[in-house]
């Protein structure tokens, strides 16, 4: 599990600054709550072989009230969730009273706490911390977001006890218990449910102590003689309302999930559609290459019509993942949830396939035959050889000249012909291309 930093201060600090020098922010997912203008992101960042997770907040202002009040409420959700906090202050601006009274709270908090002086740069670094050691929240370190001063060396440093991965996580290696399968999804969407449905009820007991910490939670299970690992979000319970499974909803949980999957299966819900954030939870699942499975649930009950603009709207919305299965479902009645299974087996066997070189660039070579790549400065772009260079997802790699002018419809070309003639479904499948000339 990556060590999660949580950065909170007050608004304008330059914790999205930091946010965005820490992350790849292709990774970011967002845990929107309708209404709010900025709500907490995550992100990963790495630094060596030390993979981290990092929530950026909207921020307390310290005297917070109707819209304030719910973003000061996101930036303490972030602080429970994390294990290290950094509390971002201004250099320029010096120490304000709402610095005092989130250092208050921080102090309280038993959270590993590093007070970070931002805006630093063309300040002396004792000048620029001088204000702050008031505060009682140790050392303050004195760094410049936008510039990138003492930023490295700050992560390296919080980093420390935490230890190096050589393998930065390939579940592909793992799978000795059975395909790992993530059920992810936003809050009532259904997961539980079909999460029980899933192993069956007399299971539910066994695990009804599970959700209560923070990493996603492991359950192997059989079906039809044939083993799997479930990789459980939601925590196996009994809920008794609504507002306790968004309370329970975990974004570090579902980050986790996907990781540790090979197969995700995203949980909609067929009954309030689409919304924001099942369209980001989506994002994150490509961008990681996951492995996907589409299950729209609580089909049951919907008239036909409703069916109808259903379908559509999601065929029309979600064309960016139109290489994964979509199932209707009801988690509740058991409808459609054995169907499940089939794509999952599927969408695990592409993303895990094995090609040979010989195979992948003889099928270059046809579909180079069929359909050249264009001149480029009166010299045609050359594709020689094509090998895999990874598993889960499936990344192929393509040899040849002039490369970098490879026109995107052209790329298009490729992973539409090689997805086809290789049956590859329900998997993303990457191409990189390397210059030989
Ligand atoms: P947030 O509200 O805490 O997320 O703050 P932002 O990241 O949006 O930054 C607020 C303002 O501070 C922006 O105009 C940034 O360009 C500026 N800023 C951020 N980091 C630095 C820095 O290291 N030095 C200076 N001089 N300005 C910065
Ligand atoms: P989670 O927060 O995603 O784990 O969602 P739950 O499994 O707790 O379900 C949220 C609510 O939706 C509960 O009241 C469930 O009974 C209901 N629900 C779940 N699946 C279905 C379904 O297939 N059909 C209908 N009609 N309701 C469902």
């Amino acid at each position: 599990m990556n060590p999660v930093i949580a950065l909170v201060g007050r608004p304008n600090v330059g914790k999205s600054t930091l946010f965005n020098r820490l992350t790849r922010s292709r990774d970011a997912l967002v845990a929107d709550y309708s209404g709010l203008t900025r709500d907490r992101h995550y992100g990963n960042g790495e630094l060596g072989s030390k993979p981290f997770t990092v929530i950026d907040t909207g921020g307390i202002s310290g005297d917070e009230q109707g819209i304030d009040a719910v973003m000061a409420e996101q930036s303490l959700l972030a602080i429970d969730e994390a294990d290290i906090v950094f509390f971002m202050v201004d250099a320029r601006a010096g120490l304000m009273p709402a610095d005092e009274a989130i250092a208050n709270h921080l102090r309280m908090n038993q959270k590993k706490t590093w007070l970070v002086v931002n805006k630093s740069d063309g300040m002396q670094e004792e000048i620029a911390t001088s204000d702050f050691w008031t505060l009682g929240l140790g050392d303050p370190i004195a760094i410049a977001a936008e510039h990138g001063r003492n930023v490295s060396q700050l992560i390296e440093h919080v980093l420390e006890p935490y230890p190096e991965q050589e393998d930065l996580l390939h579940p592909e290696l793992d799978n000795d218990q059975g395909i790992r399968i993530g059920v992810v999804g936003r809050p009532n969407v259904g997961k539980s449910t079909l999460v029980n449905r899933m192993l069956g009820e007399e299971r539910v007991v066994v695990f009804d102590q599970a959700g209560t910490t923070r990493d996603a939670i492991e359950i192997p299970f059989e079906r039809r003689g044939k083993p799997y690992v479930l990789v459980d979000t939601a925590g196996i319970r009994r809920r008794k309302n609504v507002t306790e499974a968004a309370e329970k909803f975990s974004i570090i949980k579902t980050l986790d999930a996907i990781k540790q999957c090979n197969v995700a299966i995203v949980v909609l819900d067929a009954r309030t559609g689409l919304v924001e954030q099942d369209l980001h939870l989506l994002d994150y699942v490509l961008s990681t290459g996951r492995a996907l499975v589409l299950a729209v649930n609580k089909w049951d009950g919907l008239e036909s019509d409703a069916k109808e603009k259903m379908r559509s709207e999601l065929k029309r919305r979600l064309g960016f993942a139109d290489y994964a299965d979509m199932h209707f479902i009801s988690a509740l009645h058991g409808t459609g949830v054995g169907d499940l299974y089939p794509s999952i087996t599927r969408a695990f066997k592409s993303a895990t396939a094995r090609w040979s070189t010989n195979r992948l660039t003889t099928l270059l070579q046809d579909a180079v035959g069929e359909h050249q790549p264009p001149l480029v400065r009166g010299r045609r772009i050359k594709l020689r050889m094509a090998h895999q260079g990874g598993s889960n997802p499936p990344i192929i790699v393509v040899h040849g000249n002039q490369v970098d002018a490879l026109p995107d419809a052209y790329k298009r070309f490729l992973i539409n012909t090689f997805r086809k003639v290789l049956k590859v479904r329900g998997t993303p499948i990457r191409f990189e291309f390397r210059a030989n000339d």
